[in-house]
């Protein structure tokens, strides 16, 4: 792939247009149905589930806190290890699309399990081979791919991910052929099963100090596995803490850039996003289907007062919520992913792939939390005490703890929201603005009535958001905005949400009736996020010193 400008790219894509007060409908078409793509998603999915079902005790998993022990072969024996791989590297040469439904096919069926391919196929090295020119790396992580390697994204410390310098070294050696790092990684998938590693470190060369990324084979001399985590959920994720103890790496291992961070090099932070696809979105997409399964089973199933619960008004209100939330989710997902097989297509999506990671783990987190209000005390029961006494044992309780991380792994939920707005929205305030295009009012035939008025309020609130970005204090004191930065990239979001359903229910008419509920329900979301965004005098927030004071009081 050639390296696009992705900024500038990005904010030619639907959020990017949304941020600067276009309401763009025409950039969300949804993707047109093609035959022979749909069969071999299929084909996968059906495949990867069959196999899943055969060799992975999900409960057992749960139970013991560990993979079946030759899982890993098995993937490696039957290709899934290289599922978005060309044929030419001995990959299924799956779209990105159908690679993300195989991956939420495994993920659905045990979510550790699953969880270590999506990581490997969305953060491994060979998540990066778009990002790497020919030369002798790419055929290094070639070769090693080809061999079957297992791989992932150690970027994570002990001192905290959002720290701008890693605190992790890449001393130069040997007159700068090569380089020894030195440090501490915390939390990184499939840490103590990869073969090959990303890993960041700073690299301090005279006086620039510049974050990069580099390859590194896990069976070098300094690397080492200190402890698998033991986390609330994701019981058997090889999930670990490492050291890199003066590991040697060549210079020809890092992935280089002239950028002051591997984040603002023109494909590694679009390429992480689409990792994030693979990973949070995909399992927030298996998590929440479930619940509507179980969510649906539980209501038609359980009598109350003679009256089956899938006939009381409120049960049918929280199933149907719910149920859009799961439309929400898939439709944020096959726009996101849809014509990212090109440079130029991947970072048209970055920003829409961005404002995924929180739309898709928040609605799953909904999902679960109604789930587990309507299973009640069944719900809350573990697996394993339900089939001990002969009760259905579906794990909402393990899935919940799941659940909850999808809001932390790959950033914390509002956090992310508060670093979207800075490289996303407010890329507007590099130049003087624009002036704010005038409204135009945006129509589809397609459409019922409800729907039209959906997107009529869809594109009136973008002009609003427009509005609200460019009344924000100059560019330097952006930073110390976060609280209202993290409002307007939820509106953001939560206009992509709408748009997202309504364009599918545009191409795809019977799902209107759930486009309907998810806009509804986005509705109440955004009065309250505009509220909150519109309170005079904004909500206080207590000062450090205050805050001291208040945990002295704590004793
Ligand atoms: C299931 C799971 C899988 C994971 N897999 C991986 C993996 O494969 N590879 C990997 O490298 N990591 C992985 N992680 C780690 C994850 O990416 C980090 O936990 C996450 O990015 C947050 O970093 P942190 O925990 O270091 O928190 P910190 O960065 O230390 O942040 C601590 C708190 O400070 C807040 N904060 C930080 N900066 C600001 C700011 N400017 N303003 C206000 N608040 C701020 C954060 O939001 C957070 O609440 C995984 C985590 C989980 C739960």
């Amino acid at each position: 792939m050639t390296p696009p400008d992705s900024t500038r790219s990005s904010r030619e894509g639907f959020l990017g247009q949304l941020y600067a007060g276009r309401f763009r409908w025409d950039l969300l078409a949804w993707p047109a149905p093609d035959p022979v793509e749909r069969a071999a998603g299929d084909a996968i999915v059906a495949e990867l589930g069959a196999f899943l079902r055969e060799a992975v005790d999900p409960l057992e998993v749960e139970r013991t806190g560990e993979l079946p022990a030759g899982l890993l072969s098995a993937y490696r024996e039957r290709g899934y290890l290289k599922l978005s791989l060309p044929a030419a590297l001995g990959g299924r040469g799956l779209s990105c699309y159908n690679t993300f439904r195989a991956l939420v096919a495994a993920q659905s069926w045990c979510m550790p399990a699953g969880y270590v391919l999506a990581i490997h196929t969305g953060f491994g090295c060979g998540a990066l081979l778009p990002a790497l020119p020919e030369g002798t790396l790419r055929a290094h992580v070639t070769k090693r791919l080809m061999e079957g390697a297992i791989s992932g994204w150690a970027d994570t410390e002990p001192t905290g991910a959002a720290n701008r310098l890693a605190s992790t070294v890449a001393e130069p050696i040997e007159g700068g052929r090569a380089y020894l790092l030195r440090g501490s990684k915390v939390f990184i998938g499939n840490g103590s099963i990869a073969d090959l590693l990303n890993v960041s470190a700073t690299v301090r060369e005279g006086e620039r100090e510049e974050v990069r990324v580099f390859v590194v084979d896990t069976d070098s001399p300094g690397f080492s596995v200190r402890q698998v985590h033991q986390l609330m959920g994701f019981r058997g994720l090889p999930i670990a803490a490492l050291e890199l103890d003066g590991v040697r790496v060549g210079r020809e291992r890092m992935i280089s850039g002239d950028e002051h961070h591997w984040r603002a090099s023109p494909l590694l932070e679009p390429l992480s996003s689409l990792g994030r696809m693979y990973t949070i979105a995909g399992a927030s997409l298996a998590i929440a289907k479930r619940c509507l399964r179980w969510s649906v089973d539980f209501a038609g199933r359980r009598r109350i007062n003679g009256r089956p619960l899938n006939e009381y008004d409120e049960i049918r209100h929280m199933i149907s919520a719910t149920a859009a939330d799961v439309l929400a989710i898939e439709s944020i997902v096959q726009l996101g992913l849809d014509g990212v097989e090109t440079a130029d297509g991947l970072t048209r999506r970055w920003f829409e792939q961005i404002a995924a990671k929180n739309l898709c783990s928040r609605a799953c987190w909904r999902v679960v939390d109604r789930t587990m209000s309507l299973l009640a005390a069944e719900g809350y029961e573990t697996a394993g005490s339900k089939a001990s006494r002969g009760a259905p044992p579906e794990p909402l309780e393990a899935t919940m703890r799941e659940a909850r991380g999808l809001r932390i792994a790959g950033g914390v939920d509002f956090q992310f929201d508060n670093r979207a707005a800075l490289t996303g929205l407010m890329s507007f305030h590099t130049e003087p603005s624009p002036p704010l295009p005038e409204p135009e009012p945006v129509t589809d035939p397609r459409l019922g009535e409800a729907g039209a008025r959906h997107l009529t309020e869809t594109a009136r609130q973008t002009t609003a958001l427009a509005r609200a970005c460019r009344a924000l204090a100059p560019r330097e004191a952006l930073a110390e905005q976060e609280h209202t930065l993290i409002l307007l990239s939820q509106i953001g979001g939560e206009l992509f949400l709408r748009a997202s359903v309504l364009a599918r229910a545009a191409a795809q008419p019977d799902t209107a009736p759930l486009a309907d509920v998810a806009c509804a329900a986005s509705g109440v979301r955004l009065a309250a996020l505009w509220a909150e965004l519109e309170a005079e005098p904004a909500p206080v927030a207590l000062s450090a010193g205050q805050l001291g004071e208040l945990l002295a009081d704590l004793g």
